[in-house]
């Protein structure tokens, strides 16, 4: 992984990349516009190729700063990529100072026009490409200078003159350059500071919201039988209630409490016990469907919520869930135990609040007990009748008529 400051070069030297080009592009326009201006106004030839080669150069070299910038900022030496820059620059200093050769055009106000549209240009292409750095400031000087110097055309006080004006111009330049960079970097690095930060607080928002969620989750389950307590159950209540508004499906409640248990205890052990009443709830939970949804109500009481169903169905799946669990005992450290339960049932009435259906569902479970245990206990007592009625093997129970 990149450290933060290469990752703020790269930024500076991506955005100076995308100036380089743009400054490409400005120049070779207003090298074409100066060329058509010439063309109109003069009928030297040699002046207009020279703009045209102007206009190459420094769009050659604008596109080299930017394809080497762009470089540059995918990887961490800067190196190879500048002497590219440099070179480009020295190509474009010498063809400025092959201007010397211009026949014909010295001392007339045509060249001079032509140089403030150059001067033009080239600002406009410098200031926006702010990727100078030092050698090819000195490419660019020793193109300029080498073809006078060895031209013999100018005396040696003009030549330090464009010298020194070139080197003066490029200075600024640069210094102009150095401290934009320098205010981008702060820039780009307050805005990675805050990317870092808002990383972090995500990140710790996130890790709030899981130990938020696991928190909940721990609260709403029992930890003996990982299936929900009565906080559980009584939450996912609410939200099955919200989704039956309007809807005609009933919902209807089991509540299921071991036989003797206290015996199972006191005989085998409490570790025992507690075996006993994880194979229990395993049982259990084995008879319900997906919707369904089974709590430990407390102690050794379990209670199950049956969506979408009717008083035939409901009895049906409380049978279910007590012959399942009586006729197969549990096997704990080696120790068979045959375990039974009693059951109480009730449907929800629509209006009816869910701790009255339970209380329902408690009462019938009492009537369970008091009737002899391991059996479902129901309130209403005909319908309790019926459902015997219709049931003549309760090993194999059948669905009663409504
Ligand atoms: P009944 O048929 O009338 O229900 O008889 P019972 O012995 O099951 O009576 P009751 O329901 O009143 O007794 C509950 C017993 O369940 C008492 C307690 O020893 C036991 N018990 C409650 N919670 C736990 C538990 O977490 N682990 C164990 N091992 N036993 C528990
Ligand atoms: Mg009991
Ligand atoms: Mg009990």
């Amino acid at each position: 992984m990149r450290s933060k400051a290469a990752l703020i070069e790269s930024e500076v030297a991506r955005r100076l990349a995308d100036r380089a080009l743009m400054s490409a592009m400005t120049s070779f326009v207003g090298y074409v516009f100066q060329a058509l201006l010439i063309r109109h106004y003069a009928t030297d030839e040699h002046l207009v190729r020279w703009v045209a080669a102007m206009a190459a150069c420094e769009t050659i070299s604008g596109i080299v700063a930017w394809r080497s910038l762009r470089r540059y900022s995918r990887s961490e030496d800067s190196a190879p990529h500048m002497n590219w820059q440099a070179a480009a620059l020295l190509l474009t200093g010498t063809c400025w100072g092959c201007s010397v050769f211009l026949p014909g055009v010295r001392d007339q106000s045509l060249l001079f026009v032509a140089n403030l549209c150059i001067l033009a240009v080239a600002g406009v292409f410098s200031i926006h490409n702010l990727c100078l750095h030092w050698p090819s400031l000195a490419t660019f000087t020793l193109g300029l200078l080498a073809p006078s110097a060895f031209s013999g055309l100018i005396d040696s006080q003009s030549w330090l003159l464009r010298g020194g004006a070139a080197m003066l111009t490029f200075g600024m330049l640069q210094l102009y350059g150095f401290k934009t960079r320098q205010l981008e970097r702060r820039e780009i690095g307050s805005r990675i500071a805050m990317a870092e930060m808002t990383l972090q607080l995500t990140c710790k928002n996130e890790e709030l919201a899981d130990a938020l969620e696991a928190n909940e989750r721990l609260a709403a389950q029992d930890p003996l039988t990982g299936c929900m307590n009565r906080r559980g159950l009584k939450q996912r209540y609410r939200k099955s209630a919200a989704r039956r508004k309007g809807d005609a499906e009933s919902l209807g409640i089991i509540m299921i409490d071991a036989d003797h248990f206290k015996a199972v205890n006191d005989t085998h052990g409490h570790d025992t016990g507690d075996q006993v009443l994880q194979a229990l709830a395993g049982k259990i939970k084995s008879q319900l469907r997906a919707p369904d949804s089974l709590a430990r109500w407390g102690g050794e009481e379990f209670v199950c919520v049956i969506e979408g169903v009717d008083a035939a169905g409901l009895w049906l799946a409380a049978e279910r869930i007590r012959l399942a669990v009586c006729e197969e005992p549990v096997v704990c450290k080696g120790v068979t135990l045959a375990v039974t339960v009693s059951l109480g049932v009730s449907l929800l009435g629509k209006q009816e609040a869910f701790e009255a259906a339970v209380d329902r569902a408690d009462q019938a479970l009492y009537r369970a007990k008091h009737s002899g245990r391991n059996r479902v206990g129901v309130l209403d007592a005909v319908a309790v009748q019926r459902w015997i009625d219709c049931v003549s093997d309760p090993a194999e129970p059948r669905p009663c008529p409504q």
